[in-house]
């Protein structure tokens, strides 16, 4: 685009044109009117001189006498520095204030006394052929009784009269050239002063657009300036106002955008983002700022995504889709992906609405898989049973010593099947009840809980001969849920002698320290690989199956220990190393 021309030199310009237009008109105009008016002055002059002489002339003509004649044309011609030409009607030159009038020609020819004898007095300008330059003549007819006897021709250099001209000329451009000058000077500033007003006006649309409304021009004058600067005003308020509703209404939509829990990801017909609030991004591990513009592709690397939004962009109705990404592990994310419209309805792209379900799809993964277990768990001995009582009813019945051996085995069976569906309740119930509003919490001595859990394993510890020793100090007190803790412990002591060699001993430790109570029981028993103790806690997970299951562990005692101690707000760990024993410790807040 062409470069625009500054108002203020277009104004100014203009200025200088018009001005200089003028006065070399008026320049024009008058060095003209006065060469005419300095030509009929000459002309008066010339006229009055030769009507000066017209007497003299006449008293010599009567009898003519050319030699006096001549005389006086040269005599009056230089004390008057104008030539003098005397001519007859016939137009014989008798005297004459330059020359020797002998010499002249015959001047009947000249235009000057042609229009003399015709009655006209006009001036004319010509070559003179008797001086050899430009002269201005004028003659005047010498009457007699009426009729024409002479003409007296007077008549000044040319060159005289164009150097007065000239000099007037020169100082008439000179004093244009100083008010030219002057013009311009003034018409610098009156332009300035035109073009002031519009300049700030200027600038404040300037700073207006750059969204700074402090700026405020100083006073403006003319009027038609003023109403621009009030609607100038009235517009910058009223962008003011626009434009802070629409930043705080921006403000809102981000506040909003970024409280979410879920990701969302706008992205444009070209897949190219609009916009990804701060939980997408931290769902892909990218930076949301600056990403405006940005291909999808380029952002998120992610093939899954990639292929949804296109489905989106090309359907026209609401698409769910789960999404598995890789982000500190598997992760899945469950994505909504709609159009996203514009104001007027057009598609201008599409928006998704990701939610992280990892651990809503860990939970059914851990029901389907408990399911799975529970069946496995409950199938065996039912399996068994049913077999001994086909057994039993196909004859076995009738052989007392076989039925006793049968009926002993369908017992340890129905037994099994009591402790799982024991140990599946406690856990339910543990964990619906530390789900809600939490498991009663009440001052109480850990004392009381060990010694408890100790006399209910006493049975099983006394079979195997196994000592349990413990170190418990009277005044050691936690919020605790006596029962459920008490249960804890009875399961840790189980294990502990039931993965233990008999005559051996178990010992439990109680410690406070200012932020924990800590409950360690310790055995020496068989130990557990490291590899097993990650998911030692989980519900059915057995080291060893046939071990347990002849022990007539369940797989779930460890679980419900954990569950316990998280509904306390606590956790557990373990320390083990195989064939020398394991240490399980309580970890209460
Ligand atoms: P179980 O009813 O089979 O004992 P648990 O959940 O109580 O189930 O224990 C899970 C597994 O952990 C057990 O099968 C066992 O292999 C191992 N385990 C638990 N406690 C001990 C321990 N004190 N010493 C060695 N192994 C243990």
């Amino acid at each position: 685009m062409a470069r625009k021309k500054k108002l203020l030199w277009q104004l100014y310009t203009s200025f200088l044109m018009l001005t200089i237009t003028s006065l070399a008109a008026a320049v024009w105009y008058s060095s003209h009117s006065l060469k005419q008016f300095f030509l009929d002055q000459t002309k008066m002059n010339l006229e009055a001189r030769a009507y000066l002489f017209e007497k003299q002339i006449l008293e010599h003509l009567d009898p003519l006498d050319e030699k006096d004649i001549d005389s006086f044309c040269k005599k009056i011609g230089r004390q008057t520095s104008t030539r003098i030409t005397v001519m007859l009607p016939s137009g014989q030159v008798v005297g004459d204030s330059d020359k020797d009038p002998g010499a002249m020609d015959n001047h009947v020819d000249r235009p000057e006394f042609i229009a003399a004898l015709g009655g006209n007095n006009n001036i004319f300008i010509r070559y003179s052929r008797t001086l050899d330059k430009d002269m201005m003549y004028i003659a005047l007819p010498v009457k007699k009784d009426g009729n024409i006897v002479a003409v007296i021709r007077t008549a000044i250099p040319v060159d005289a009269i164009d150097d007065a001209l000239k000099k007037i000329q020169i100082k008439i451009a000179f004093g244009g050239l100083i008010i030219a000058v002057l013009a311009a000077i003034i018409s610098l500033v009156i332009t300035r002063r035109v073009t002031l007003p519009i300049k700030q006006i200027k600038r404040w649309a300037e700073s207006v657009a750059n969204g700074d409304f402090q700026f405020k021009p100083a006073v403006i004058e003319s009027e038609e300036i003023s109403v621009l600067s009030d609607a100038m005003n009235h517009m910058s308020t009223e962008l003011r106002e626009r434009l802070s509703s629409l930043m705080q209404q921006r403000n809102e939509i981000e506040a909003v955008l970024s409280s979410m829990v879920e990701g969302v990801i706008a992205v444009d017909m070209d897949e190219h983002f609009i916009k990804m609030n701060a939980a997408a991004a931290a769902m892909f591990g990218c930076n949301p700022s600056g990403i405006h513009g940005r291909g999808i592709q380029e952002v998120i690397r992610n093939t899954e995504l990639q292929r949804f939004i296109t489905q989106v962009l090309n359907s026209h109705k609401l698409i769910e889709k789960d999404i598995m990404i890789y982000s500190d592990g598997e992760k899945y994310l469950n994505g909504h992906g709609t159009l996203l419209l514009d104001a007027k309805k057009t598609q201008i792209g599409a928006l998704i609405v990701l939610n992280d379900v990892t651990h809503i799809r860990k939970l059914e993964n851990i029901r389907q898989e408990f399911v799975a277990n529970v069946s496995h768990e409950i199938k065996t001995p039912i399996t068994a049973i049913k077999g001994f009582v086909e057994t039993l009813r196909d004859g076995a019945l009738k052989e007392p010593e076989n039925a006793d051996r049968f009926l002993k085995i369908i017992e340890k069976h129905v037994t099994r099947l009591e402790a799982i569906i024991d140990d599946l309740l406690s856990l339910s119930r543990i964990e619906k009840n530390s789900g809600k509003e939490g498991i009663d919490l009440t001052e109480g001595r850990i004392k009381d809980v060990i010694e408890k859990a100790v006399y209910d394993s006493k049975f099983i510890a006394d079979s195997k001969k196994i000592k349990i020793e413990r170190n418990c100090d009277d005044n050691i007190r936690a919020k605790i849920n006596a029962p459920l803790l008490e249960q804890a412990v009875v399961n840790l002591l189980e294990n502990a002698i039931k993965y233990s060699d008999e005559q051996t001993e178990i010992n439990i430790k109680v410690n406070q320290t200012e932020d924990e109570t800590i409950i360690n029981v310790l055995d020496h028993g068989i130990g557990i690989e490291k590899k097993h103790l990650p998911r030692l806690f989980e519900r059915f997970y057995r080291v060893d199956n046939g071990r347990s299951r002849d022990s007539g562990g369940t797989g779930l005692g460890l679980a419900i220990v954990k569950h316990i101690v998280l509904a306390h707000g606590g956790r557990i760990s373990v320390e083990s190393t195989p064939k020398k024993g394991s240490s399980f410790v309580i970890h209460l807040p």
